[in-house]
């Protein structure tokens, strides 16, 4: 689709700077401990970690009036809650009005699920929280996890019960921590596996999540863990990952990558050219936040990620730091990662397992679901012989362990819930984030029109069979991956052909992950209401198919 994509995308790399030049990075390793914005000084005032107390004690008997500011719009997030956006409010008032006016008094929770990794019976308290204290709302979303809206703070203290009585937590599933760590969701299962990753999710997990150690990071950061040919944890927007390959001398182990992330300057990860066994990953993985604990940038949030730290020092300087500071030894070097396997990464579909038996993959439109269907897919899978369940970043759901004459049955229990196991392109590689429904920094909606969007593509465009990502934003933050989408659209305010305001998008053409990665570019003056959203991806789409050579995909 080269016609409308201007040149091919690069990573955009700030230029690289002598680190801690600038006294007012506020690089803890460097000796600035003085909080340099409000941020910084709430956490040093008082650890996110410890707001749970006041939730129980204080804040879910008092009501939402008597939180503490700094915890409502602050530490509250340590545990996976943040306020939801006020019904009615529309996008044009995001950037008016101050926080409070936005708050409903309700929030959004996020269940963190490590490595997308479910049980019967964790699924099925998902979905009775759900339906008992969220209004039956669900999404899975592109990290893995599971969020709830219309939470009250009462409620809380028993939703938690309820979540950790079948081991599932909110633990620093938002805030400036270590978030959910992405993991293969056929790990340990798919045929094709180089290695499983299970084992360092969990130790990392055990041994970091929650813990002091690592709660007061610059900003979030985000881990992925993949020993699956195809790469199926967006490792290259990772702050770190681990991504499975075979080293000539030392056989299956990790390829080491670094300091990637989206939103307003997105950059892909690098290599740090090191190989790590999977018993060192978790050691490996807090020596990466150590550094960037100690010299993550703290003064500006908007440089508060790795990327920017990894950008002025680059990956030798990096790797170096890890190694005498952190580690006290050297890493091994290693190859690269082979190309991945398969331009899908979201295991939708049948798949035979190593064991014979089968997984089966299916697709949710847009990562929407709800309680009560929640608990009708855990019933469907237990009836079906299987425990475990997997969620994936492509907002999709896996169960796995079906035994072959077991298959077609469960097929056609999935698709009586309208999970398709064989959808469409549009319904398989559509993503949308929260928008304006909860979200209170949207300016558009998403998830609405990202399902109208696939259900008219499926009605023009029955035939259309190239993989093709979609991804729907509703503001210019990238919680959807637009960046990385071969269809980018980016929420906002655009002009209809009367001159009035509506809701639209900015759109991107042109970007991937896995082979060739890299990000959209931005068509200039390309904007289209929602309206007109499926006139333009439909005219798009057709373009490509009359113009394509072949062997030519639509990123290329
Ligand atoms: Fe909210 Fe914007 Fe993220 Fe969407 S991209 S969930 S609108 S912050």
């Amino acid at each position: 689709m080269a016609a409308t994509t201007p040149e091919r995308p690069v990573a955009a790399a700030p230029p690289r700077r002598k680190a801690g030049r600038h006294r007012g990075e506020g690089q803890w390793g460097m000796g600035h401990h003085t909080p340099l914005n409000a941020n910084e000084q709430f956490k040093k005032d008082d650890d996110g970690l410890n707001v749970r107390t006041r939730i129980e004690t204080i804040y879910s008997k008092a009501g939402f009036d008597s939180i503490d500011p700094s915890d409502l719009r602050g530490r509250m997030r340590w545990w996976g809650l943040y306020t939801q956006r006020k019904p009615g409010i529309d996008g044009g008032k995001t950037a008016v009005l101050a926080p409070e006016e936005l708050d409903d008094k309700h929030f959004m929770l996020r269940v963190r699920v490590d490595g997308g990794r479910l049980t019967v019976r964790q699924l099925r308290a998902i979905g009775e929280v759900s339906e008992e204290y969220a209004r039956g709302t669900a999404d899975i979303t592109d990290r893995q996890n599971i969020q709830l809206h219309w939470i009250r703070i009462e409620d809380v203290p028993a939703i938690w019960e309820k979540l950790e009585a079948v081991g599932l937590s909110t633990t620093e599933a938002c805030g400036d921590c270590p978030r959910v760590i992405i993991g293969s969701p056929v790990a340990g299962v798919a045929a094709d596996e180089i290695i499983d990753g299970t084992p360092a999710v969990e130790e990392i997990h055990d041994r970091y999540i929650g813990s002091p150690e690592f709660s007061n990071l610059p900003r979030k950061f985000k881990t992925a863990v993949s020993g699956s040919p195809v790469q199926d944890v967006v490792h290259e927007i990772n702050d770190v990952a681990f991504v499975g390959v075979v080293h000539p001398e030392h056989g299956p182990g990790f390829d080491l990558w670094v300091g990637g992330g989206l939103s307003t300057s997105p950059r892909l990860a690098e290599r740090l050219g090191a190989w790590v066994p999977l018993a060192e990953v978790a050691d490996v993985w807090a020596g990466v936040v150590g550094i960037f604990r100690d010299y993550g940038y703290r003064r500006l949030r908007n440089r508060a990620r790795l990327k920017y730290l990894m950008a002025d020092w680059g990956p030798a300087r990096f790797r170096q730091v890890l190694e005498e500071e952190y580690l006290g030894r050297k890493l091994v070097d290693g190859p690269a990662p082979d190309e991945p396997s398969s331009r899908w990464r979201d295991h939708v579909g049948v798949h035979r397992q190593r064991d014979g038996r089968f997984y089966v993959g299916f697709a949710p439109r847009v990562g929407r679901v709800d309680g009560a269907t929640l608990t009708k897919v855990a019933e469907l899978a237990e009836a079906h012989g299987s425990d475990r369940l997997r969620t994936t970043v492509e907002q999709k759901m896996i169960i796995l362990d079906v035994a072959e004459d077991r298959v077609d049955s469960l097929v056609a229990g999935l698709e009586a819930l309208d999970f398709q196991v064989a959808p469409s392109p549009f319904r398989r590689a559509t993503l949308a984030c929260t928008g304006i429904e909860f979200c209170k920094l949207a300016i558009v909606e998403t998830k609405a029109r990202g399902a109208r969007l696939i259900d008219e593509l499926e009605r023009r465009m029955p035939d259309f069979q190239e993989p093709v990502s979609i991804n729907i934003n509703g503001c210019p933050n990238a919680c959807a991956r637009i960046q990385t989408a071969d269809i980018g659209l980016k929420g906002q305010l655009v002009l209809d052909e009367h001159g009035n305001q509506v809701e639209g998008y900015q759109v991107h053409l042109g970007g991937a992950l896995g082979l060739e990665a890299g990000f959209g570019r931005k068509v200039r003056g390309l904007k289209v209401t929602s309206d007109e959203l499926p006139d333009y991806v439909e005219r798009v789409l057709t373009r490509f198919e009359a113009q394509r050579e072949a062997g030519e995909r639509f990123a290329t």
